[in-house]
């Protein structure tokens, strides 16, 4: 069976291009999706659907970039670092059908922002409250490390995600690079970033422009096996976010 799923073009244009035309979520959802132009991560992501693991060989593959999930009138956007080889490469949504998204759905649901505690495939009607999740690398990247240069072609797309999510309030990271890439999205919009620059940890809190960022260390099996992060701790973001997220925004900050 073919790991790659019709209905959507494919493209080595420019992702600031294929970003800065997308008059709203679901047009850059639809131009994320056709979106080729990191050689090495095309083929890796290929490659997974091709190779499997044993697990999963009798499944189809995604195998292709992953657009944001969630709320469309998003107050809250967990910015993750990048799809997992037979996780959402293989289920074609975002922290769906892996260790990381289990972890992630309980916490989620454990404060009142997903409708259930668990979800392993994407059309199962996971509905999330005034949250969206994305990343900021669409694709698997090998050893989920994504090179600088990946990481930079990726960003128009969190860039215009960002710009689009007008009612967005609060912005959680997970991990040094999803706070990385939310800083220097920001920065690419216009909002400063205070002196000194804000640094990443867990709790870790910034306000920029109109948003506060918080940041969570990554729900990787490598932090939650160690309990370098546990579910309580992951939950405590979510709260805070979701109590930020409940204040007026500054408008006049936009
Ligand atoms: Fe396109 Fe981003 Fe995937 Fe690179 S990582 S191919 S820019 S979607």
């Amino acid at each position: 069976m073919s790991s790659r799923r019709q209905g959507a073009s494919s493209s080595t244009a420019s992702p600031v291009a294929s970003a800065s035309n997308a008059p709203d979520v679901g047009a850059l959802d639809r131009a994320i999706v056709g979106c080729r132009a990191c050689p090495r991560l095309v083929a890796w992501r290929e490659d997974q659907a091709r190779i499997k693991v044993a697990r999963f060989r009798d499944e189809p593959y995604w195998a292709r970039p992953l657009p944001g999930f969630g709320d469309p009138d998003a107050r809250i956007l967990l910015v993750g670092l990048a799809p997992a080889a037979h996780g959402a490469n293989r289920t074609g949504r975002m922290f769906t059908g892996d260790a990381s998204g289990d972890f992630l759905w309980r916490a989620l649901h454990a404060v009142g922002l997903a409708d259930r505690p668990e979800s392993r495939r994407a059309g199962d009607g996971l509905t999330l409250s005034a949250v969206r999740v994305t990343a900021a690398v669409r694709c698997a990247p090998p050893a989920n490390r994504p090179t600088p240069a990946e990481q930079l072609a990726c960003r128009p797309y969190l860039v215009r995600e960002l710009e689009l999510l007008t009612g967005l309030r609060v912005i959680v990271p997970l991990g040094a690079i999803g706070w990385n890439a939310a800083l220097r999205s920001l920065a690419a919009l216009g909002h400063p970033i205070p002196p000194p620059r804000p640094g990443f940890g867990h709790a870790a809190e910034a306000v920029i422009g109109p948003y506060t960022i918080v940041g969570s260390y990554h729900p990787s099996q490598q932090n939650t096996f160690t309990g370098r992060l546990t579910p309580a701790m992951l939950e405590a973001v979510l709260a805070r976010a979701k109590a930020l997220a409940a204040t007026p925004t500054n408008e006049a900050q936009r």
